[in-house]
């Protein structure tokens, strides 16, 4: 096979044969074969251990190793270093559920990045020092407002309603010292920035900054913060240029902003080999629309996929951003130098790139009525998802059940009571047939898959999330129910 071929052009001699020892039982048509970490090779070539790990915690689980955080955190550091740059990196709590991920940004000197009330509390409950934390929540009711007030962790301000909101709770409560905020700025639209519905323009900052004198009024301007949508590192470099401008701006009135924040965004790979990948859009894009034949559910295209393959990732991307130029002539590193700014970044994503696999038990074999061969799998589609519409990545197949079918190429399914509850979009090969009791391992789930969309309908609980350690695997995240408020007479009528 041509597929196996290109994978054999690839790395060691030892990790080819171990990944095609592990990737025998399950491929995607044509193949997207997933890079593994040690972690995750020992534990699928180990069927006794899934099986028990099931068996313990329930299906699907979520299976976490923070061991990468570090290197995925030092490949940007070294970048930064290299080219003069203080660099703070923020680690996206949204991107991941479990308190593991806290404890392990925390434990390897990153900051986090939170969304919401419940994402600040746990990380200040956890002892990370709100000089650690950076909130920047999309929409910021009172409650979180006051929690990062009186916290002292990094408030991001959004728009002028939010911040006369801060304003409202300062006066209920004063604060001294003053406050550290950083205003977020939506980069004037071009055709390098996209449009955004986050922060207010330069001008609109410059004019709120310009009506206040300093810090008197217990808020302290100490950076500009903004996020952009997709990928592009020159994006960033324009509104870098944009956000200096604004600092520039602000220190001439007295404000002493210190850093600019550059969001998230910053992409990794989930694939080694780009010829697989552009094979595959060649597949799709000439794909069968014969349901029984296609390469995806009903031959249905796929049009909104993050980008599983890339060439520029993290510190290479990072090089490009502090390469480019904000101003003509001056690159984007020599400008943050000359001001003595620190860059900050709150990645999610490509922090947790090989953190963490979801495992599900296969339970039944069938065929739909036009008979498309289905799998289903003790899981739901919500259990490995995000924005984009599909995971392009191959599963593992771990023998673990009984006996097998024959072979078969079919579709994973889910427990949601829904016609097209797909875990995966593409039709999968199963040489050697599926068991009942199989373990499906979804490789590299932790940035996102396995928890942003995640839901429990039908009363199934919540997946279980354990990390592995030193100590061996632990539980994570008790609250396998998702949080409640509390139940009042109202709420019954
Ligand atoms: C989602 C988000 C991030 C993380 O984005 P990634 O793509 O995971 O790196 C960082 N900052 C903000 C404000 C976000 O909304």
């Amino acid at each position: 096979m041509t597929t196996t071929a290109r994978t054999e052009g690839l790395g060691t001699d030892d990790a080819v044969s171990e990944g095609d020892g592990l990737r025998t039982g399950c491929r995607g048509i044509p193949s997207l074969s997933a890079r593994l970490e040690p972690w995750m090779r020992e534990l699928l070539a180990d069927p006794t251990a899934c099986a028990a790990l099931l068996e313990e915690h329930g299906s699907p689980l979520n299976v976490h190793d923070f061991g990468a955080l570090t290197r995925n955190a030092d490949e940007l550091t070294a970048v930064a270093d290299s080219e003069g740059v203080a660099l703070r990196i923020f680690v996206a709590r949204k991107a991941n559920k479990t308190l593991g991920l806290v404890r392990a940004a925390h434990a390897a000197g990153l900051g986090l990045d939170v969304g919401s009330h419940r994402e600040l509390s746990q990380v200040l409950d956890l002892g990370v020092p709100a000089d650690d934390v950076v909130v920047t929540a999309a929409i910021k009711p009172a409650p979180l407002l006051r929690l990062a007030l009186d916290s002292g962790a990094m408030l991001v301000l959004d728009n002028l309603d939010e911040a006369a909101a801060v304003y409202a709770e300062i006066a209920r409560e004063p604060l001294d010292p003053p406050r550290p905020v950083a205003l977020r700025l939506a980069p004037t639209p071009s055709d390098v920035v996209g449009p955004t519905r986050f922060g207010e323009s330069a001008s609109s900052w410059q004019s709120w900054a310009g009506s206040r004198e300093g810090s008197r009024d217990g808020l302290q301007i100490q950076g500009i913060h903004f996020h952009l949508h997709g990928y592009d590192p020159l994006a960033r470099a324009h509104a870098l240029g944009e956000a200096l401008g604004l600092v520039d701006a602000l220190r001439s009135s007295g404000h002493p902003a210190s850093f600019i924040d550059i969001g998230g965004g910053i992409p990794m790979s989930y694939l080694d080999d780009a010829e697989q990948w552009a094979a595959f859009w060649e597949a799709h894009d000439h794909q069968s629309d014969d349901p029984t034949d296609s390469l995806t559910w009903r031959g249905e295209p796929l049009r909104q996929v993050y980008p599983y393959h890339q060439q520029v990732v993290r510190g290479q991307w990072l090089r490009t951003l502090l390469g480019a130029e904000v101003q003509p002539g001056v690159r984007a590193a020599d400008a943050l130098q000359e001001r003595e700014l620190e860059l900050r970044c709150e990645p999610g994503r490509s922090m947790l790139d090989g953190c963490g696999m979801t495992l599900a038990r296969t339970v039944q074999r069938t065929t739909t009525s036009d008979g498309i061969p289905l799998i289903g799998l003790e899981m739901n589609r919500t259990q490995c998802r995000s924005t984009s519409e599909d995971f392009l990545v191959d599963p593992i197949l771990v023998r673990t059940g009984g006996e097998a079918s024959a072979p078969v190429d079919a579709f994973l399914v889910g427990a949601y009571c829904i016609e097209a509850e797909l875990i995966l979009r593409r039709r999968l090969r199963f040489p050697g047939g599926v068991a009942i009791g199989d373990v499906v391992a979804l490789p590299n789930t932790a940035g996102y898959l396995m928890h942003i969309l995640e839901s429990a309908s039908h009363q199934i609980p919540l997946a279980s999330n354990v990390v592995r350690g030193p100590g061996g695997i632990r539980r994570d995240r008790i609250d396998a129910v998702p949080p409640q408020r509390p139940w009042t007479d109202a709420a019954g009528d």
